[in-house]
């Protein structure tokens, strides 16, 4: 009998995770149009160190040992076909939607060719070595994330953080005393702050670009920089759900899942990771776990019996690295009490190595730590 088709839309942490999984009892077909995966965790510190480009790209070519990558876009995907260009089309008996979000640079790319992304890279970094002034807008994790980079790899750029919110991290469930330790930690570098009023207007330049300007917050205060990031925006892709599938977009771009992470209505189609609507920040932890539930759905199915694994949502974290050395955690205790933990233990548990090593390992870049 020949063996079942499972095709994967999107090769991010969730797709690449669930492909591999399935490799040695399917006919895996992985369809992702860049040719390196990009371990966007580590992406901040590659746009300010060099050395950081071979711990945030890894080549495609190791990770299935039996399936296949296809890099091209899918264009048009029902629950059996998908269509990744105008002659070619990939047949699914199952089909894995992980097509995750689209953030602008330097946090994800665009590029699918990784010499194209590092090519970019080089000029943001030559960009920031000519610059004394650099904007941030938005001051949630990411942004202020990209400030600890920048603050930490080059000191001397003045740096200020624009939010149309009071104070920085004002999206999550945090506690006070982690949004007084990651301010007061940028503010010991020179970092400023610009909150309470969002910007008149945006910088009329590319973002990562070195071309001085000068905007206004609405309540007037002047801002003059010489390159600016844009950190807010995380936007579902999932424009290419087309025919039965055309309906399964909720209308802020994401997909409703079942607790089995499937489309409510389609048992052989599933959603993981950023685009789906499970009530939970969006991880890479998350979906990674969102690929081993639905891999053990579909290899149930595929087995003949029936999926009856469940997603149960993680509990709630924040790990903010300020560059290798600062930064703030809140957890969440056993007993369900939220704590806040500072720069060394956010610095052990994810700002060295921003979880690098553990794709390295799933890319076959180093040894898998089961091999
Ligand atoms: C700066 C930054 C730091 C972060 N830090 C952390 C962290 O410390 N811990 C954590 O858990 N999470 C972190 N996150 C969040 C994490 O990156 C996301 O939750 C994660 O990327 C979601 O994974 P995904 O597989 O759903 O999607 P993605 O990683 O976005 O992957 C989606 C893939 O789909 C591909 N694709 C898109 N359109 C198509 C198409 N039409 N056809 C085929 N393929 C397509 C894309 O090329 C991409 O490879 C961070 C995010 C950012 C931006």
């Amino acid at each position: 009998m020949a063996e079942p088709r499972v095709v994967v839309v999107g090769g991010g942490y969730a797709g690449a995770t669930i492909a591999t999984s399935l490799d040695a009892v399917a006919d895996v077909t992985l369809v992702e149009p860049k040719d390196s995966f990009v371990h966007a965790t580590g992406a901040l510190r590659a746009a300010v160190d060099v050395a950081w480009e071979d711990r945030v790209f890894f080549p495609y070519d190791h990770l299935l040992a039996r399936g296949r990558v296809v890099h091209a876009y899918a264009q048009a995907v029902t629950s059996t076909q998908v269509r990744v260009s105008a002659g070619r089309v990939v047949d699914a008996d199952y089909l894995v939607l992980a097509t995750g979000t689209a953030y602008p640079f330097p946090a994800k790319f665009i590029e699918s060719d990784v010499l194209v992304a590092k090519a970019r890279l080089v000029r943001l970094r030559e960009a920031l070595r000519g610059a004394r002034s650099v904007m941030i807008v938005g001051a949630g994790p990411v942004g202020l994330e990209l400030a600890g980079e920048l603050s930490s790899a080059f000191p001397a750029i003045d740096l200020v953080i624009v939010d149309q919110a009071e104070d920085v991290l004002t999206t999550g469930d945090y506690l006070p005393v982690l949004r007084s330790t990651i301010r007061s930690q940028l503010e010991a570098r020179g970092v400023s702050f610009a909150l309470g009023s969002p910007l008149g207007y945006l910088p009329p330049v590319d973002v990562g670009v070195f071309a001085p300007f000068t905007v206004h917050t609405r309540a007037g205060r002047r801002i003059d920089a010489d390159l600016w990031f844009r950190c807010y925006g995380n936007q579902p892709v999932t424009d290419y759900l087309v025919g039965d599938l055309a309906g399964a977009r909720l209308p802020d771009g994401r997909v409703a899942v079942a607790p089995t992470l499937n489309l409510r209505g389609f048992p052989s189609v599933f959603a993981i990771g950023d685009i789906t609507d499970v009530p939970e920040s969006k991880r890479a932890s998350a979906a990674i776990a969102h690929a081993h539930v639905a891999a053990a759905n579909i290899r149930a199915l595929i087995e003949g019996g029936e999926p009856v694994t469940v997603h149960e949502p993680a509990a709630e974290l924040v790990v903010l690295p300020l560059g290798p050395d600062g930064g703030a955690s809140q957890l969440l205790g056993p007993d369900g009490t939220r704590h806040v933990l500072g720069a060394s233990e956010t610095s052990a548990m994810k700002g060295a190595d921003l979880y690098s090593t553990a794709m390295a390992e799933l890319f076959g870049a180093v040894p898998r730590a089961a091999d």
